[in-house]
């Protein structure tokens, strides 16, 4: 799954190939949208709300292509004829200018809506970390909402704050020292912890490879590093699904540092 910072990566990508470009050629490859044609569209703008992208198109109406990457999904951007890099069954969507293509691949969600309906799909999300519009005291006081939620589990709940996923939610609890499954009310500092998943998130955005550690050899503290030596203490990591049933997330957390 992931994270917000791979999401505004993707936005940025988007944003520079296709705005103020009108598309050549659409190609829609789910079924609802099958008869779909954007062809003589201009692309306004792609931005990313939370781990949603949204996509704006001015045209004879204002309308907005959803996507959302979920597990498997990328957006990869091409030159005109150059050779896809990911199998071309697995292709969502095509837009085409005259000298791009972008190609949503495996993505979770593809919808086409009017740009003034946007509310409806990411009305629901909290203060996006990486958003223009982050704002912290609402993202506390939803988080708060639920004192006694398990943090790892509030922090990947995107209507509290959106952007975290499951690696930043583990490495976020490690570096406070706190085990994933603390309440929500017994984190000692939430402000702090919050300010910290804005700056990974932020050190992240302009970087190809993702790390929390400040070391790309060795970018992560515990995500999926299970039986791996911790690198404060030298105990093993350890992992545990947790969740709802059919939304478990795998855990990760050094036993020793985060007791
Ligand atoms: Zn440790």
């Amino acid at each position: 799954m992931p994270e917000g910072d791979t999401v505004h990566r993707t936005a940025r990508r988007l944003h520079r190939a296709l705005s103020g470009h009108s598309l050549t050629a659409t190609d829609f490859r789910v079924p609802q949208l099958a008869t779909s044609d954007l062809t003589g569209a201009r692309v306004v703008e792609t931005v990313a709300r939370g781990k949603h992208l949204l996509t704006r198109f001015a045209g004879e109406e204002e309308r907005t292509l959803h996507t959302h990457l979920k597990r498997e999904g990328s957006w990869r951007v091409y030159a005109r004829g150059e050779r896809w890099k990911r199998p071309a069954h697995q292709a969502r969507v095509v837009l085409a200018t005259s000298t791009h293509q972008a190609v949503g691949f495996s993505l979770g969600i593809v919808e086409l809506i009017p740009t003034s309906q946007e509310s409806d799909v990411v009305g629901h999300l909290g203060p996006d970390l990486l958003g223009p519009d982050w704002d912290e005291d609402e993202a506390l006081r939803r988080l708060r909402e639920d004192p006694t939620r398990p943090l790892a589990e509030a922090l990947l709940d995107q209507t509290r704050l959106a952007g975290i996923g499951n690696m930043y939610s583990a490495e976020l609890c490690f570096v406070s020292g706190l085990n994933p499954r603390t309440p929500i009310a017994e984190v000692p500092d939430l402000a702090r912890l919050v300010r910290l998943a804005k700056q990974m998130l932020e050190q992240n955005v302009t970087r190809a490879t993702q790390a929390t550690t400040g070391n790309l050899r060795e970018p992560f503290w515990v995500y999926r590093r299970e039986k791996a030596p911790c690198r404060r203490c030298g105990t093993s990591i350890e992992v545990a699904m947790r969740g709802e049933p059919g939304r478990e997330r795998a855990s990760y957390w050094c036993p020793r540092c985060q007791a």
